[in-house]
């Protein structure tokens, strides 16, 4: 079903920032008119504009508001209204010091920059309430208003005293005693023994940062505490105006929020994209597939519905190191591949670019010459032809034959620890190089938590699981038991939800059973090393970098590959283990690409899944509805292909394909395949 029911469409659309230009209403006339003129629905309101609203604390002006409003939906575009809580005024700071936010050194923000309020302040909380309600009285009823956006990209910490008292009370609620805590944290180390809660702190940068149970539960914390802000802001929006559904905008693979205990307070959920196209050192292939894993982390967060790319620039953004144009057709090609992915719709930050502040140089659908014809406003006006072609898609979703797991506790359990690489355990590389060889060989891949179901999946991959939570091993077991076939990299099992190692040898909590293997000894490797995987019976060579687990095969199990080089050379660097009806596959160093292939292909076959032979640097996604398929083609290259595809209509070209067609630079295809 498609996330909002007033406006059934794929949208089209981007961030507008009338309240900067107020002054200007021969610009806010001609914007409405090149809006529709580059083919857009939507608008995302307000969104840094409680100064605007507010510019005195109980004086509200929301006229300007309701009448940009009116004038956008008198021309057919919907209205996305954000609540202004991004960034907040300058008198809330000045009179209430204490909605200013303290950083990890345990110094208190000056006003500035935004996202630097306290979560807990019971001040800020009561000012958005009065705001809230006050934009609600104005627009709430608005015909136009198709859906809330809450707030902007959620995410810090706040280490102020108000905020410590919280984890303090959120602790004694989750351990119930302080020996319960100090076992989970291990504080008998280094002498860190607490005798009540009233003495736990916050891991300060300069205070505890040697118990990894206490940042875990920090940052779990601060989820918590950032779903409870969100709530005060969700439950006047439900109260009010129960039927316009709720959202706001995630960030790829963003390290500060559990973004599956995040969505739980969201109707649909939505991101912002800006992967790193035309990096000299990264091909479109390459990008085009880690942005395909991160359209698939967020669609996880909400498998269910589809969901909406809130923000992606139309060129180029001001933020990154270097800040290139996207080349001719990429912009276009990556808003394909988003919708292939699973989104009902495609929009920019920014509609047109300020005048001043720090994003007047990011890339906008207009420019400061205030043009319709520039070559970025083609692009634009192109790529929304192309998604107003996908119209039927939408309320489809992604069917996906295999499953990654991907857990916020264990990838920050994994950032703590003190081992392995410091700096950069490569956990996001390792998902993004799997998923990537999934994709090569057609296999669409949702990426899930671990309270997935996995019986929908022939495949469940485990990249870099070092924690195990309670009951995941056991649900492996019975997957695997029942037939189910798992891939599981280096790393594996190695902690509990606490962080504390399992005992009796890695993987553990049961997982030795099912893989049929014991990681004895872990070596990482320095930057420049590497050694080789050498496949027992085929003699295919791999190369290896980062990890090299040693590892101890029962009997049963196959050694699919061993090490070529360094004093475990011939010892087991790759498994596979037949336990029950299933099979399960460890691979026990960092493989290169056709490594991976290797074992995933054999693991697919076990599976019976189908296998597509795609063109080098062509994806493919295949989304479903209750009576037809959309099989998606897309070229990520710069050289014109020529693919195999299902007969059928072609929604991009309106052109009848029968088996195959040639697809041009960074072009795509969309073929409906009516299902009886
Ligand atoms: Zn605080």
């Amino acid at each position: 079903m498609n996330f909002i029911t007033k406006a059934p469409v794929m949208l089209r659309g981007g961030d507008y920032n009338p309240d900067q230009w107020l002054d200007r209403p021969d610009i806010l006339e001609a914007d409405i008119r090149m809006m529709k003129k580059a083919g857009m629905n939507s608008v995302t309101l307000g969104v840094f504009a409680w100064a605007a609203y507010e510019p005195r604390e109980g004086e509200y002006n929301f006229t300007w508001l309701r009448e940009i409003m009116d004038r956008l939906y008198d021309q057919g575009i919907y209205t996305e209204l954000a609540t202004p809580t991004g960034a907040k005024p300058n008198w809330l700071a000045r009179k209430y010091p204490e909605v200013l936010r303290v950083q990890s050194n345990g110094v208190r923000d000056h006003q500035g920059m935004r996202h630097n309020h306290c979560l807990t302040s019971p001040i800020y909380r009561q000012k958005v309430e009065e705001l809230l309600n006050h934009l609600i009285d104005a627009v709430g009823d608005h015909p136009g208003l198709i859906l809330w956006h809450i707030s902007n990209e959620l995410g810090g910490e706040c280490y102020c005293p108000l905020c410590q008292e919280r984890f303090r009370s959120w602790l004694k609620e989750k351990y119930h005693t302080i020996d319960a805590l100090n076992h989970a944290w291990w504080t008998s180390f280094w002498s860190h023994h607490y005798d009540s809660f009233d003495e736990v702190e916050p891991p300060f940068d300069n205070g505890e940062q040697s118990l990894n149970g206490l940042k875990l539960d920090w940052r779990r914390f601060t989820t918590w505490n950032m779903m409870d802000y969100v709530h005060s802001e969700t439950a006047i929006l439900r109260k009010r105006t129960p039927n316009v559904p709720i959202t706001t905008n995630l960030m790829e693979y963003f390290p500060g929020l559990d973004y599956h205990k995040l969505q739980r307070e969201l109707d649909f959920v939505c991101w912002d994209s800006y992967p790193h196209w035309g990096r000299p050192d990264r091909s479109t292939t390459v990008t085009a597939g880690m942005t395909a894993f991160d359209h698939a982390l967020i669609r996880g967060c909400k498998p269910d519905k589809p969901f909406l790319l809130m923000e992606s620039t139309p060129s180029l953004v001001n933020w990154h190191e270097y800040n290139k144009l996207k080349r001719p057709g990429v912009n276009r090609m990556s808003a394909i591949q988003t919708v292939a992915c699973g989104a009902d719709g495609v929009q920019y930050f920014q509609w047109r670019k300020g005048r001043g502040g720090s994003e007047q140089f990011h890339g906008a659908v207009v420019d400061h010459d205030g043009r319709d014809d520039t070559r970025v406003f083609n692009e634009v006006t192109a790529t929304n032809e192309a998604l107003a072609a996908l119209t039927p898609v939408c309320g489809s979703l992604p069917k996906a034959d295999a499953a990654m797991i991907f857990d916020w506790d264990n990838r920050w359990a994994l950032d703590d620890a003190w081992g392995m690489q410091i700096k950069q355990k490569n956990l996001r590389e390792t998902c993004c190089q799997l998923y990537a060889q999934l994709n090569h060989c057609g296999v669409e891949t949702d990426v899930v938590g671990v309270d997935a179901d996995l019986n929908r999946y022939k495949l469940v991959v485990l990249p870099m699981l070092f924690m195990t939570k309670p009951g995941f091993a056991q649900k492996i077991r019975e997957y695997v038991e029942n037939g189910g076939i798992v891939v599981a990299t280096y790393l594996l099992g190695y902690v509990d939800e606490s962080t504390l190692c399992w005992l009796g040898g890695f993987p553990g909590d049961g997982l030795r059973e099912v893989f049929g293997v014991t990681a004895s000894e872990l070596d990482t490797l320095y930057p420049g090393e590497g050694n080789r995987a050498i496949w027992v019976k085929s003699s295919q060579q791999s190369s290896i970098k980062d990890y090299c687990e040693l590892l101890q095969p029962a009997e049963g199990t196959e050694v699919v590959a061993v090490y070529g080089q360094d004093f475990y050379s011939g010892h087991a660097a790759v498994t596979h283990h037949v336990f029950g009806k299933g099979h399960a596959y460890y691979i026990g160093a960092r493989l290169d690409d056709a490594g991976n292939a290797a074992v995933l292909r054999a693991a697919l076959a076990d599976a019976k899944v189908h296998l597509r032979d795609l063109p080098q640097g062509v994806e493919y996604h295949c989304r479903e509805s209750e009576n037809a398929r959309y099989h998606f083609y897309i070229n990520t290259t710069q050289s014109a292909v020529k693919v195999q595809v299902e007969s059928g209509a072609d929604l991009l070209s309106g052109k009848n394909v029968l088996g195959s067609m040639e697809l041009k630079p960074y072009d795509a295809c969309a073929i409906e395949e009516k299902v009886k």
